[in-house]
């Protein structure tokens, strides 16, 4: 089924054409990538899918509802969840207080004092915890945490809005490779159980070959390819964009013998 539906996207900045006509879909359940050299228009694309910049032209059907132009807080009431914005409260609580924080905020009880309302939703709050492994963790304060875990949290924290669509700018920046992969096989298996879409960014090819079902490939605010891992990592003109980025395009089997060697 198709959830997101971008037609004819366009930005510009000051004369800068941000993002250009783009257009693609994505499916519940499946992980879309959005790639390209820096500045080639991907966290503009994801800014105006998720309410913070107005689109200057094109479409972003959402589930039935046209969203481009939209608020944040209403398209994030229809089911986008994003993981990048964490709230400047996150240290001063635990693990669980935070993802109980994030249900409460689903059901708009956020207003209450938090004192009060400790105790609710902890089971939920601990069966979300355990889906990305963190119920070890739960009493911890996520101002302790080692980065990796704190990406876990802001994963449960997302989830606990049920999102049919989940936004992911970046989401491993800053994370050693094995920690990359752990967390988008986990986003895998959670976006094909729950059949959420997924659309992310990443730096490294050998995560997004690994993990995603789909590629779209932006250079200069167009989309110059779409399809999956084989056909983008043979796509000459994708090899151009990111020739002279460092950028490794050999398949993951060799870039892993590569490393034990
Ligand atoms: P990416 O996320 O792919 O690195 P961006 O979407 O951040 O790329 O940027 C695309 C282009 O738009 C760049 O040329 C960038 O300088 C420009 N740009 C992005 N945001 C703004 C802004 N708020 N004001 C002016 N120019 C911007
Ligand atoms: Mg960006």
């Amino acid at each position: 089924m198709t959830l997101l539906s971008v037609a004819h996207l366009s930005k510009s900045f000051d004369g800068v054409q941000a993002v250009d006509d783009v257009s693609f879909d994505l499916e519940a359940g499946q992980l879309l990538a959005l790639i390209g050299p820096n500045g080639a228009g991907k966290s503009t694309c994801f800014n105006m899918i998720n309410g913070q910049l107005k689109p200057n032209a094109g479409s972003i059907r959402f589930d039935g509802h046209d969203i481009a132009g939209m608020r944040p807080r209403d398209i994030w009431r229809l089911g986008v969840g994003r993981t990048f914005q964490i709230a400047a409260t996150f240290n001063s609580m635990t693990v669980l207080e935070n993802v109980q924080m994030a249900l409460l905020s689903r059901e708009r009880r956020i207003y209450g004092l938090f004192r009060r309302v400790a105790s609710w939703k902890e089971e939920e709050a601990m069966a979300l915890l355990d889906l990305v492994g963190m119920t070890a963790h739960a009493q911890r304060s996520c101002a302790v945490l080692a980065y990796g875990d704190v990406k876990r949290v802001e994963l449960a924290i997302a989830l606990a809005n049920d999102p049919r669509l989940l936004l992911m700018d970046e989401p491993t920046a800053g994370m050693a490779p094995q920690e990359r992969n752990e967390l988008m096989s986990l986003t895998a298996r959670l976006a094909k159980e729950r059949g959420i879409g997924v659309l992310f960014t990443e730096h490294s090819m050998d995560v997004v070959f690994s993990h995603a079902d789909k590629l779209i490939v932006l250079a200069r605010g167009r989309l110059i390819a779409e399809g999956d891992a084989e056909a983008i990592r043979n796509d000459a003109r994708v090899r151009e964009v990111y020739l002279g980025t460092g950028a490794s395009f050999a398949p993951r089997a060799v870039l892993n013998a590569g490393a034990s060697s």
